[in-house]
């Protein structure tokens, strides 16, 4: 069973008491540190992510709140490999989550944290997906829950929050100002702020992504992998997945970590090219790519970091890309996502055409979102 952990910040490695802070003084997002890691990958007979039980932060004695979520399917796209001139691109079918993103893995150890600490009720800030995953797992819970959204959300997504039973709040303006409504709600009530942008458990359930394709590929992982970021938990969470797998002696090298953002709101990807250790202010315009559009990431100083640290490209791309993306995988692969992961797509073609990654290398690129929850997406 899972060893000791301790929360630290991800850039100063100071260690951190309590879990109320939302960063270190130096800015630093918070992050769970183990004082040993497990020598196997797979220690249980468990569905989903807790097949990896054992490098998740739950007490034995705590029980997971599940919908079965994890072990989602990774196909081979051979037809739209080729049309960009690549032999083995794999989408990994986040979609096919309890709650229809990849959020539920990161709902499930989330919600799973606050029952066994004796949260009562949840607050979450999200855009959409994760609003939705939180909002189904604090019901599995039989916890409270409130969801602080942008008034721009699509009606899918806002559906989908509320028939949970959750409580919806709408906020006009920015994607900060969400944030900062429920983390206001969550200290006024002494709720649980569960705020996935920031939350140490949310990204130790991404790791679980990083798992599943060490187990897929006989060399442990693919060559690349490259995803929408806006608040980077997947991201983050994966790289931290595979770390952890390389420091146990499980895999001998990690995959490179790409990112794709809208260049409707691009911060990090400015920075990457400015060679700047934090995110760039950038002017945010309206784009299809709503799931990304997050200008002041909280990771942000992290997500850079393990940009440069392996040979990442930060690559933005257009609305009028991502849907021709988003529609050629649906008529050539039968696949159909949310506009927000047809920008990891976008981003793909464009690091081929750049020779960025040779046509014999692997790449998996997380399908995100469903296209259902997401039908009519309009510049918002
Ligand atoms: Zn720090």
């Amino acid at each position: 069973m899972m060893s000791a952990w301790m929360l630290a910040c991800s850039l100063c490695n100071k260690p951190l008491i309590g879990l109320s802070a939302r960063a270190c003084d130096c800015g630093g997002p918070i992050r769970l540190k183990y004082a040993r890691l497990p020598s196997d990958l797979v220690a249980e007979d468990q569905p989903g992510i807790w097949r990896y039980r054992s490098w998740l932060p739950l007490e034995g004695n705590e029980t997971p709140i599940s919908l079965g979520e994890g072990s989602t399917p990774l196909v081979r796209l051979d037809r739209w490999s080729r049309s960009i001139g690549l032999d083995a691109v794999f989408a990994k079918l986040e979609f096919a989550g309890p709650t229809g993103s990849f959020k539920d893995r990161g709902s499930a150890v989330l919600v799973s944290h606050a029952l066994a600490i004796g949260a009562g009720r949840i607050v979450e800030d999200s855009s959409g997906n994760a609003g939705a995953s939180i909002a189904a797992y604090a019901a599995r819970a039989g916890l409270g829950c409130d969801v602080f959204a942008p008034a721009s959300t699509p009606n899918t997504k806002l559906e989908q929050i509320t028939i949970y039973g959750a409580e919806l709040h709408l906020v006009a303006g920015s994607r900060e100002a969400v944030a900062d409504a429920a983390i206001a709600e969550a200290g006024r009530t002494e709720a649980y702020y569960a705020g996935h942008n920031s939350s140490p458990f949310f990204v130790e359930g991404m790791k679980s992504f990083a798992f599943e394709l060490a187990e897929a590929f006989p060399s442990g992982g693919p060559d690349h992998v490259i995803m929408p970021v806006g608040g980077g938990s997947l991201y983050c969470g994966c790289v931290f997945g595979f770390e952890q797998l390389q420091q146990a002696g499980i895999i001998s090298s990690v995959p490179h970590f790409h990112l794709a953002q809208s260049s409707g709101c691009m911060p990090l990807v400015a920075a990457a090219r400015a060679g700047a250790a934090v995110p760039l202010e950038v002017t945010r315009r309206p784009t299809v790519a709503g799931g990304i559009v997050i200008e002041h990431p909280d990771r942000g100083g992290l997500i850079l970091r393990l940009l440069s640290r392996y040979a990442g490209e930060a690559v933005a791309v257009e609305d009028q890309e991502i849907l021709d993306m988003r529609e050629e995988l649906a008529r050539l692969e039968g696949i159909f996502m949310e506009p927000t992961s047809a920008a990891a797509f976008a981003g793909l073609a464009r690091l081929a055409s750049a020779g960025k990654i040779g046509p014999s290398e692997s790449v998996v690129v997380p399908i995100t979102g469903s296209g259902l929850k997401d039908r009519d997406p309009l510049p918002g």
